[in-house]
């Protein structure tokens, strides 16, 4: 079989859980060299970088908090001075502060903006000057037509869906749509592809609270065309095909992936 990212090497953060465990696996039984990146949770890390060695991979552990800049440029030091350069950032580390829009603090709204919205702008301004960095540094000259570099920002159907309860996490996400879009133009003259996936309801511990519970589980499907939730694997799918040179002439995109649920699902039993 092809092996599609065979010697590129991929960052995946906040990869010790969830969509962007899933990520690093798939890299990696695609033949990529992984970094698993965690803010807090080593041993959740080292099962991923375990399990992608156990497979055949190429893995190592990175501890860095994609909100502070100086653990951003350490992440990529430690990967350049391992593996030697950087081919694709999945820009995946996100989470939620929940509260009535009423009763949320400044300290639960900070907290996802510099997580969601400033860990985006940290990570991929360190990608694109990496990107840059050894294209031009290389003795080899490429005559490749393909991008130098790629970048997959984890966004969710909450950049065009509002949600109320959860005005940080939608701001967020908001946030990332505009913030890809406007990379990605300022980008492509240097053949650097920036896109975005977006997810619905994925089953990840993120929202075990709901597809946890069978009424919540209920309320939830009605909401998904497709009668399913999603899996982590799904989204890792996605984000490979946009990581990968099949996808070459795609920029500055936002891919959906949520069966649906971004379709007004309400509309669908009000004929
Ligand atoms: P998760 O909680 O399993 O994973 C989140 C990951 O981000 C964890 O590994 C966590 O350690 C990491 N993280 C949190 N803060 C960090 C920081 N400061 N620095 C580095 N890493 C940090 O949840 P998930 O569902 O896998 O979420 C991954 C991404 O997918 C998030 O951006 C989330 O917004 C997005 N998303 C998830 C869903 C869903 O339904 N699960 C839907 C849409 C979007």
């Amino acid at each position: 079989i092809e092996l599609k990212f065979k010697d590129q090497v991929v960052i995946v953060t906040g990869s010790s859980s969830g969509i962007g465990k899933a990520c690093a696996v798939h890299f990696g039984n695609n033949g990529a060299h992984v970094v698993v990146n965690y803010s807090s949770n080593a041993e959740a890390g080292q099962q991923v970088v375990d399990e992608i060695k156990a497979n055949g991979g190429s893995a190592i552990l990175v501890k860095a908090d994609v909100s502070k800049e100086e653990d951003v440029k350490a992440l990529f030091a430690e990967t350049v001075n391992q593996f030697g350069r950087v081919d694709v950032l999945v820009s995946n580390a996100g989470l939620q502060q929940d509260a009535s829009f009423l009763e949320m603090t400044l300290a639960q709204w900070q907290k996802v903006i510099d997580i969601n919205l400033t860990g985006q702008f940290l990570t991929c301004r360190e990608a694109a000057k990496q990107f840059i960095a050894q294209n031009q540094s290389g003795t080899e000259v490429s005559h490749s037509e393909l991008a130098i570099g790629k970048i997959v920002l984890m966004s969710s159907v909450h950049d065009v869906i509002p949600w109320a309860g959860h005005v940080n996490y939608a701001a967020s996400k908001g946030g990332v749509m505009m913030f890809m879009k406007s990379i990605s133009q300022e980008l492509a003259p240097h053949k650097i592809r920036v896109n975005s996936v977006s997810p619905g309801a994925i089953k990840t511990p993120i929202n075990k609270e709901v597809w946890s519970d069978p009424d919540k589980y209920q309320s939830l499907l009605h909401l998904i065309p497709y009668k399913r939730i999603g899996t982590a694997q799904d989204v890792a799918k996605a984000v490979a095909w946009l990581a990968s040179d099949d996808s070459d002439y795609v920029n500055g995109e936002t891919l959906y992936i949520d069966g649906g649920m971004t379709l007004y699902p309400e509309f669908a039993d009000n004929g």
